[in-house]
């Protein structure tokens, strides 16, 4: 573990604090010369050393190298983008040049993979001035709602450390809910950017499809996947997400669509906005808790202007179920790769190559990465190919016209986050079923491929907090953005902060 006394320079009074600065407020005292950046980067270690230990959600640190790179920035002095002397936190599945990236899997942690390029996203966070400071934990090559996959063990929840901080992102959102970096990185494959925000009280947005590069992001799913930020407010979600938005030529997917200044085209006024209450995500025997903490948020937003109207996405049951025979497909070719060959985990001594391949997958991957790669291979396989992968592709385009005809009718759709708040450790961990059910509300808008985020809209009697989803149209980044926006101003919930024993 890393001291602070090895890392000599000079402390700020207030160190721990400044690292509880959201981004905005960080860029105006760095602008001032109130602050530098080397403060604020020691503002930030100093908090994972002192709650990491009972968190769990850095797994590999970055400290020396990003108090250079800060030291550089101040050096020079120029504050001028939002993001410049900002220290952040990356999932452990961002590649980033000569620094160890392990996906939360002992397939790669056991060799210490050292990615030799950078991702795109955090390329280009580099070039405005914005620091890694490490790896956060994942569940195993993202794969899992709980971080429970994770080859490093289970991230705490900030709010209460015997539950889960979430997952897959849970590394990311409890480190940004317990102040240890300014903001974090995500992915968003199946709701693992929307369902960890929820579970901590933080922000984070899935973009759309094709909006962000998947470049130097490690895979589990290339059709599902996409990339976000996870933020203090919503002021920084559109920050982050304007500096790594747009079109990369080393992705393919991403499109050439114009990203609009999402930050400054915040607006605080909903009137006349349409927002749809889809009948579907609200049944009967829901969690009391969540239910009356969403339509509460959904009055706020009328009493700011906005008309409610109900509607219906009738694919809505079937999304998770489709959700899961297409996931495991696309992860059963993108494991392929490894391999035991070119990198990741090695074995001695095998019989012959396809005992080497046999032995260095069943040590290096975990059971859930097995459970999907068996369910992939078989879906896939020659007999069952019409009757599982091609059906839920199309079961993928009723429900992408679902959303296509109630965006005909509505500007954004408003639900719950996750049927309940953050679940106990172990609750979950050896029913996979039950695991895959917390993913309810989150799998639809992966099928539609359109943006959803999660924003802070309450807490349950036990003080765990509960995560609003709006959701917009493709490229519809901006409406709700702005809808969140106008919501957070009115509410205090995303102020709170919890007390970490
Ligand atoms: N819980 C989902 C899964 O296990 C989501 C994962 C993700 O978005 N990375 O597939």
């Amino acid at each position: 573990m890393m001291c602070t006394d090895a890392l000599p320079g000079r402390l700020h009074p207030a160190l721990p604090m400044l690292s509880s600065l959201t981004i905005g407020q960080a860029h105006q005292k760095l602008r001032s010369k109130e602050i530098t950046s080397e403060e604020l980067t020691r503002a930030c270690i100093a908090q994972i050393e002192k709650v990491d230990g009972t968190l769990n959600a850095v797994v590999h640190e970055n400290f020396e190298r990003a108090l250079e790179q800060a030291k550089n920035v101040d050096a020079k002095g120029d504050y001028a983008h939002p993001l410049t002397g900002i220290p952040y936190l990356a999932k452990d599945v961002y590649c980033e040049e000569g620094v160890l990236t392990t996906a939360s899997s002992n397939m790669l942690r056991n060799k210490d993979y050292i990615a030799p390029f950078d991702s795109t996203t955090t390329k280009r966070l580099k070039a405005v001035g914005a620091m890694s400071i490490g790896k956060v934990n994942t569940d195993e090559f993202t794969m899992g709602a709980s971080t429970e996959t994770s080859c490093f063990g289970v991230t705490k929840n900030p709010w209460d450390t015997n539950c889960v901080a979430g997952g897959s992102s849970g590394g990311s959102a409890a480190a940004v809910a317990a102040d240890e970096c300014l903001f974090a990185l995500g992915t968003d494959t199946g709701g693992s950017i929307r369902q960890p925000a929820g579970f901590c009280n933080i922000t984070g947005i899935r973009p759309t499809y094709g909006r962000t590069s998947r470049f130097g992001v490690m895979s589990m799913a290339s059709t599902l996947d996409t990339i976000g930020p996870m933020c203090k407010n919503i002021e920084d979600l559109a920050i982050v997400l304007e500096a790594i938005a747009g079109h990369d030529p080393l992705d393919g997917t991403t499109s050439h669509e114009a990203v609009p200044p999402y930050s400054k085209n915040l607006k605080t006024d909903v009137k006349g906005l349409k927002i749809g209450i889809p009948k579907e995500y609200f049944i009967p025997g829901m969690n009391q808790e969540v239910e009356g903490a969403v339509r509460e948020a959904a009055k706020v937003l009328e009493n700011l202007g906005a008309t409610l109207h109900e509607i219906s996405l009738p694919h809505t049951e079937y999304a998770t179920p489709c959700y899961y025979v297409l996931c495991p497909c696309e992860v059963s070719s993108n494991m392929a790769r490894y391999d035991g060959v070119r990198y990741g985990h090695t074995v001695t001594q095998p019989k012959d190559l396809l005992e080497y391949y046999e032995r260095v997958r069943s040590e290096g991957f975990g059971p859930e990465v097995k459970r999907r790669i068996m369910i992939g291979t078989y879906a896939l396989s020659a007999g069952y190919f019409d009757a599982f992968y091609r059906q839920a592709q199309r079961v993928r385009t009723l429900i992408k016209q679902d959303f296509e005809k109630a965006f005909e009718q509505v500007d954004i759709i408003l639900s719950p986050v996750s049927p309940t708040p953050a679940f106990e450790v172990g609750k979950n961990s050896s029913d996979p079923l039950a695991m895959y059910l917390e993913d309810i509300f989150l799998s639809s808008q992966v099928m539609a491929g359109i943006p959803a985020l999660s924003v802070p809209c309450g807490f349950s009697k036990n003080g765990l907090p509960i995560g609003l989803q709006l959701m917009g149209p493709q490229w519809g980044e901006q409406t709700i953005l702005s809808a969140a926006h106008a919501y957070e101003r009115s509410t205090e919930w995303h102020k709170k902060k919890p007390v970490i024993a």
